[in-house]
């Protein structure tokens, strides 16, 4: 057995000490300032006519004026903030909506009205604004007080309530056959809510070496003969190592504990991701207006919480780029070590628009929350529902004598 690459200058590069992740950085090394300028806590106006009834028309992406129908948008982020060029991008960049979350931050937060001079009660947990209810005046959170309360960015949902119905609909119409009884019975697809999630969407520039042995098959045989037969090869080994440069755009990374919590048996979260990826290049300036009818969930994890699980999607893309550089490895790679550097990451927190359908089924005394996410932009839908596994099994029975049925009829052909 000889040990010589396949191909360059006979030598390999030496393999590399083990490279460890850099550790999460504690204080950013520079900020964004994301905030909107035009609005303050309390009364958004309308920009032609004063009111404070603005709402999101999904159908058309904007904001509408019910008082006068005035239609606007506020900037996307790409254009009220200064481009990061990520290919450039060193140490731990962070928008002023992305900090940390202050541990004093009251999830109640009391508005005072501008219009009666009214105290109104917002819990921030689940609604960014509330009504006035003396004058009906709408109040709104806005103000991006670095304290991790107010995101940088929101994506408007552009999927309509009707359309996310619909959409629920279909996706529990094909299931039904198999459908629990009880959820079938309970079905109300109108009631889906409209819930703006928490993410944290991550730009990266970083670095991967990998290293392993790579195995070349040089010739094949056999020796032996009937039961004792055995098949042999001959391979040259080589010790292979690879190191990528790369930016990443975009990744989402949940940003509330209770979404990422991936545990089955007590809830079906992980449906959430099935839904990405959502286009939040055309996320745009945060306007709590956005969220008027909808319910909200507050992010509850900082940028060093979700950092490792940034470098693991960093190392599958990179693991996913090396794969044509080994090609000529004919019996594969076998990799043994991997380390990455994050050179530069920006960090932006987003509220991203989901419709949900949640059902809680019980049966035989253990709940179960189970859930139709709709995409809300692009209408991509994922689901879980609860199945009566006597139907499966009736069905499955059905299916088996089918089979049993053709092959019968086969054989009685032959
Ligand atoms: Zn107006
Ligand atoms: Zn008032």
């Amino acid at each position: 057995m000889t040990t010589m690459p396949p191909t360059g200058d006979g030598t390999e590069p030496a393999p590399a000490d083990p490279v460890v992740a850099e550790p999460p950085s504690e204080n950013p090394n520079a900020t964004i300032d994301t905030a909107n300028q035009r609005l303050d806590d309390g009364l958004n106006r309308c920009p032609r006519c004063g009111a404070t009834d603005i709402q999101l028309r999904p159908s058309a992406g904007m904001l509408v004026c019910l008082f006068c129908r005035h239609e606007w948008a506020e900037a996307r982020l790409d254009e009220s903030v200064p481009a990061t060029d990520v290919a450039t991008l060193t140490g731990t960049v962070i928008g002023t909506g992305a900090a940390d979350i202050a541990a004093d931050v009251d999830v109640v937060i009391t508005l005072k009205c501008g219009g009666c001079g009214a105290e109104v009660v917002v819990n921030t947990n689940e609604q960014m604004g509330a009504r006035c209810h003396w004058c009906r005046h709408v109040l709104t959170i806005n103000e991006q007080i670095p304290n991790g309360a107010v995101p940088d960015a929101v994506l408007p949902f552009t999927v309509t309530h009707d359309q996310a119905v619909a959409t629920i609909n279909r996706f529990a119409g094909k299931r039904r056959r198999f459908a629990h009884r009880a959820f079938l019975r309970d079905f109300k697809p109108e009631n889906i809510v409209g819930v703006y999630l928490p993410y944290l969407v991550v730009d990266a520039n970083a670095s991967v070496d990998v290293g392993g042995v790579g195995e070349v098959q040089t010739r094949r045989y056999t020796e032996g003969s009937g039961d004792d037969k055995e098949t042999y090869y001959d391979a040259d080994i080589y010790a292979v190592e690879r190191h990528i440069d790369f930016t990443a755009d975009n990744l989402t990374i949940e940003a509330s504990a209770e979404r990422a919590n991936q545990d089955t048996s007590v809830n079906t979260n992980n449906i959430i991701n099935t839904i990405l990826p959502f286009d939040t290049e055309n996320a745009v300036q945060w306007n709590a207006s956005y969220l008027t009818g909808f319910t909200s969930e507050k992010r509850d994890q900082n940028v060093v919480h979700v950092t490792p699980e940034l470098e693991h999607q960093l190392l599958s893309i990179a693991r996913a780029q090396v794969v044509p550089s080994v090609e000529a490895y004919d019996r594969g790679v076998r990799w043994e070590r991997e380390g990455l550097q994050v050179h530069g990451a920006r960090w932006l927190a987003m509220y991203l628009p989901v419709w949900l359908y949640s059902y809680y089924h019980e049966e035989r005394g253990k709940g179960m929350v189970h859930y139709i996410a709709v995409n809300g932009r692009t209408g991509e839908v994922m689901g879980s529902v609860p199945v009566a596994t006597q139907r499966l099994v009736l069905t499955a029975l059905a299916v088996g004598t089918v089979v049993e049925a053709l092959v019968i009829a086969l054989l009685g052909l032959s």
